[in-house]
């Protein structure tokens, strides 16, 4: 298992009020991360744990402890799928993917580059595609995806197997109320800091 990094020993000292950053956290999440114990349950359970630098629960411990930066840096956060099997698996209901979503909107509110760049532009297409339709066209998002990357011919057994069994639709599904999606989507994108601007720093 990949797991370099031991939060105990992160060569950063807690970003200002430890209480403080640990609260933003609460607060965007939605959850009591001061429950968590320290179990392992959720980093037992992750199915890309393999992949992670810092495992879930250490993830949390930084949040805990209040290393706000070194938190909103690992790799972890980006790699995370939402899954939920950790959130499913906490004995404490803590929901650990709500979590890793709140630290990845805070890490692109704050401006600090994702360093899983290609995971990042999936997100953002992802984004994309539903402010356009309400819903997301798995197949646009990937498109663009691939032709962002170059990449365009990469994964095309999988993308056509996915195609002939009906799980990437070819029309877009849309949202009758048009004018709810524009006002919904305006109010979050004047709250977050815009992906174009995160992408160059
Ligand atoms: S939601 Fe994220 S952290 Fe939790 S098990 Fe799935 S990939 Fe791992
Ligand atoms: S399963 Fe829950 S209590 Fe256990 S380490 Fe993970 S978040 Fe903490």
């Amino acid at each position: 298992m990949t797991d370099p990094i031991d939060p105990m020993e992160i060569d950063v000292k807690p970003d200002g009020d430890a209480d403080r950053f640990l609260n933003i956290v609460n607060h965007i999440s939605r959850q009591n991360i001061s429950l968590c114990w320290q179990c392992l349950c959720c980093s037992g359970g992750c199915p890309f744990a393999v992949h992670m630098d810092l495992l879930p629960n250490k993830v949390i411990r930084l949040v805990q402890l209040g290393y706000g930066r070194a938190a909103l840096r690992c790799r972890t956060i980006w790699l995370c799928v939402g899954c939920h099997t950790c959130s499913s698996q906490c004995p404490n209901s803590i929901d650990v993917a709500a979590i890793m979503d709140a630290l990845r909107q805070l890490a692109i509110r704050e401006g600090i580059a994702a360093p899983e760049m290609d995971i990042y532009r999936f997100h953002k297409f992802i984004y994309a595609s539903v402010e356009r339709h309400g819903r997301l066209n798995k197949l646009e998002a990937m498109v663009h995806f691939k032709l962002g990357a170059g990449k365009i011919f990469s994964d095309l057994a999988p993308g056509l197997k996915m195609l002939t069994r009906g799980k990437l639709e070819l029309l877009s599904q849309k949202v009758a109320d048009r004018d709810e999606l524009g006002r919904v989507f305006a109010h979050y994108n004047r709250k977050r800091r815009s992906f174009d601007t995160h992408e160059r720093d």
